[in-house]
């Protein structure tokens, strides 16, 4: 029953190591010395999409040494099921006028494209001086919109991840290693 897992205990899926947290910490450290190179003399602000990315915004912003201003933001599409709907809405907006900012939007992952799509858009209504999208880890076989990624992690295959950030109805998002989820 979906409403009531329990995932390792009732023996109907299993957790596979993807990607180590070495790995992961050696591309983010990448992905910094990139961001820190191509905002150089620039303020940037980060908008990091809750709640997945909670962790890889932490991480990466430690490795930032340009000066730059951050916030959430929070999109739903999902709800506690693992296919999105397609239909993406704003919960939580931006506190701060992004009105001539150079915004860096941070997000977990990109699968069929639906939330980077529309919170792109949604940004771009407001002005920015450079808009541009940073995700850790992409599933490009996924997609039914195109998205434009600027900085991107991992290419993964399709298959559904948990861990560094990423949840399953709200669990694993605080194990280090990314996970693929396999039924058995
Ligand atoms: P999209 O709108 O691109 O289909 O999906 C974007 C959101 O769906 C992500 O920000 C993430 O919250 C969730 N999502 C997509 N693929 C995965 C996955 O493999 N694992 C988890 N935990 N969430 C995912
Ligand atoms: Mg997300």
């Amino acid at each position: 029953m979906r409403g009531h897992l329990s995932l390792r205990e009732e023996g109907e899926m299993r957790l596979r190591l993807l990607i180590s947290r070495e790995e992961i910490e050696r591309r983010v450290r990448e992905l910094a010395d990139l961001i820190n190179r191509d905002y150089r003399g620039k303020n940037p602000h980060l908008v990091g999409v809750l709640t997945g990315s909670f962790i890889f915004l932490a991480d990466l912003v430690r490795l930032l040494t340009i000066p730059l201003t951050l916030e959430f933001v929070r999109v739903a599409s999902y709800g506690a099921g693992r296919e999105s709907s397609g239909e993406v809405k704003l919960l939580l907006g931006l506190a701060d006028s992004i009105e001539g900012r150079d915004v860096l939007v941070v997000e977990d992952i990109v699968d069929s494209g639906y939330t980077a799509d529309f919170l792109m858009k949604e940004l771009a209504r407001r002005n920015p001086a450079s808009l541009k999208l940073c995700v850790l880890f992409d599933k490009p076989s996924r997609r039914k919109v195109p998205v434009r990624i600027d900085y991107r992690g991992f290419e993964i295959p399709d298959v559904f991840v948990v861990g560094y950030g990423l949840d399953l109805a709200g669990r694993y998002r605080n194990l280090p290693d990314l996970y693929a989820l396999e039924e058995e």
